[in-house]
């Protein structure tokens, strides 16, 4: 039987703003305008209704970042960590609630966003208020930037809100934030907490809105920097409209990460593994292991053991605390996954699927591996973004090098071997942002997160960040003379 979290509150918030939200600009929200629904994928019902950003609401918000941000960078180092440290503490204190909200808007499991989501984004701040503590130290002749335009996706929508906002803020930077269309709420969440926090008017600026509001924002000329995660074909719209402005522009894009498996691999952990690369937030993820890469001679039993773990997981609503899948973000998305697995199927692949029940009402897609997938598939080369990996073997190390690098994506790749020369050797070689030996998954605050390739350029988090919200200024002062 489900043991579903408690969602009262989350279902009072959203009633105490009678389910319709305008935009959260210069401390506070906007009167609602025309706007969109955001919908439960768990049920396929209305959450809330919000605003439609238009190209004045985007001007008004980047005026309101502008005209906070020379107070904000005056503040001593110290005086930004205790906001910071203020906003970590908000996120920790209300984290039932942001976790229940994100959850519902997004379909992932409560047992993510409870665990995983909202934890590491507070920790992303308390890490970032020491940056802004030791800046005067660190990054001496470092100016901030001004203002930031920061656009993000909906896959894990709080925590990539953390990764922009935390480290933009702590260097001295005000941000006009863009959240994805289908996941609005815990950003508008988050800046009213962050209101009641202290954090002073216009700091941070929240227009909601679609691809044409991500357009305006990237576009305005009075933004100082992109800050944009998304997908790859964004990405390049988005570099294209800020070529030659003098904008700053990072981009953290997708990836169709190698998950490369040697026959003295510990099985049973790659097979764990797996369950953690490709169907934890239903294979929404950036940097999932979604291409398996087996050596030959273990391919047979890894599958058969991948088979049986798969056929038990669980898949339910966002909210039951038992389950290890929810659903995927939406209708489109699902016709977009399944037409991709039936095409692989035609072109030759072997299906294996977990034969799950899957509940009534929301956008629900099993568990699924595909093996043998010819090289020419689409889904042998293009991101699936859910719960489906594809999967090849390989006979040599340099074979699986080979395989692991014939892709147009570098975010990450997951080595198992028991053998750690082997996967120090291959770790050099693979062409990755990320590399990660006999684990997967695994995020810092502390690390700089990004890819190579088309995966993009820019890193978030750890020192290697700050650096992508900050300017260097070259400074020379000459020699007093004396006076004759
Ligand atoms: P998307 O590119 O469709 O949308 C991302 C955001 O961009 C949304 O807020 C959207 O409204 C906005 N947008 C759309 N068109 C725009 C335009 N022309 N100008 C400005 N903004 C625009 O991506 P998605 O479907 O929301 O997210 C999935 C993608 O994100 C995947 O490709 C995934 O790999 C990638 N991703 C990458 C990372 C990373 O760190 N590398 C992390 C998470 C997700």
């Amino acid at each position: 039987a489900p043991s579903n979290e408690d969602d009262s509150a989350a279902r009072d918030w959203l009633a105490a703003h009678d389910h319709r939200f305008g935009h959260f600009i210069g401390g506070q929200f906007t009167d609602p305008a025309d706007g969109f629904d955001t919908f439960e994928p768990a049920t396929g019902k209305v959450l809330a209704q919000v605003s439609r950003g238009t190209s004045a609401d985007v001007g008004i918000a980047i005026a309101a970042a502008r005209k906070a941000q020379k107070g904000w960078a005056a503040l001593s180092g110290h005086e930004r960590a205790l906001k910071l440290y203020a906003l970590a503490r908000i996120i920790q204190r209300n984290a039932r609630l942001i976790a229940v909200v994100e959850a519902l808007d997004n379909g992932k499991p409560i047992r993510e966003t409870r665990d995983i989501d909202i934890p590491l984004a507070a920790r992303h701040f308390y890490h970032h208020a020491g940056w802004a503590q030791l800046q005067d130290s660190q990054f001496p002749n470092h100016d901030p930037l001004g203002v930031i335009g920061q656009v993000i996706p909906w896959n894990f929508p709080f925590l990539m809100l953390s990764w922009k906002i935390a480290p933009a803020l702590a260097l001295g930077n005000t941000v006009v934030l863009k959240p994805a269309e289908s996941t609005p709420l815990t950003a508008l969440l988050f800046a009213e907490l962050a209101q009641a926090a202290g954090l002073p008017d216009g700091v941070l600026n929240i227009v909601t809105g679609e691809g044409e509001t991500g357009a305006f924002l990237a576009g305005h000329e009075g933004i100082d920097k992109v800050a944009f995660t998304g997908s790859t074909d964004v990405g390049r719209k988005i570099r294209a409209a800020t070529a030659g402005s003098g904008k700053s522009l990072t981009l953290e894009l997708g990836g169709k990460s190698p998950f490369i498996v040697f026959e003295d691999a510990d099985l049973d952990a790659a097979v764990e593994g797996v369950v953690d690369a490709i169907w934890f937030n239903q294979g929404q993820v950036c940097c999932a292991g979604s291409r398996i890469l087996v050596q030959e001679g273990i391919a047979a039993d890894f599958y058969a053991r991948l088979n049986t773990r798969m056929q038990g997981l669980r898949v339910g609503t966002s909210l039951d605390k038992t389950i290890d899948m929810g659903a995927v973000i939406d209708a489109d998305q699902r016709a977009r996954i399944s037409g991709m697995v039936d095409r692989a199927v035609a072109q030759g692949a072997q299906l294996l699927q977990a034969d799950v029940a899957l509940p009534e009402g929301g956008t629900y897609y099993p568990p699924t591996v595909l093996c043998n997938v010819p090289s020419t598939a689409e889904a042998a080369s293009e991101e699936i973004f859910g719960p489906v990996a594809v999967s090849m073997t390989f006979r040599t190390p340099d074979e699986a090098v080979l395989l692991a690098n014939h892709s147009r994506y570098g975010l990450s790749a997951s080595i198992w071997s028991e053998n750690i020369n082997q996967a120090l050797d291959l770790a050099a070689s693979v062409e990755a942002g990320i590399v990660w030996v006999n684990c997967t998954n695994v995020m810092d605050a502390g690390v700089g997160f990004g890819g190579v390739k088309e995966s993009g350029f820019g890193r978030e988090g750890g020192r290697e960040g700050c650096y992508d919200y900050l300017r260097p200024r070259a400074f020379a002062k000459a020699a007093l003379r004396k006076t004759v």
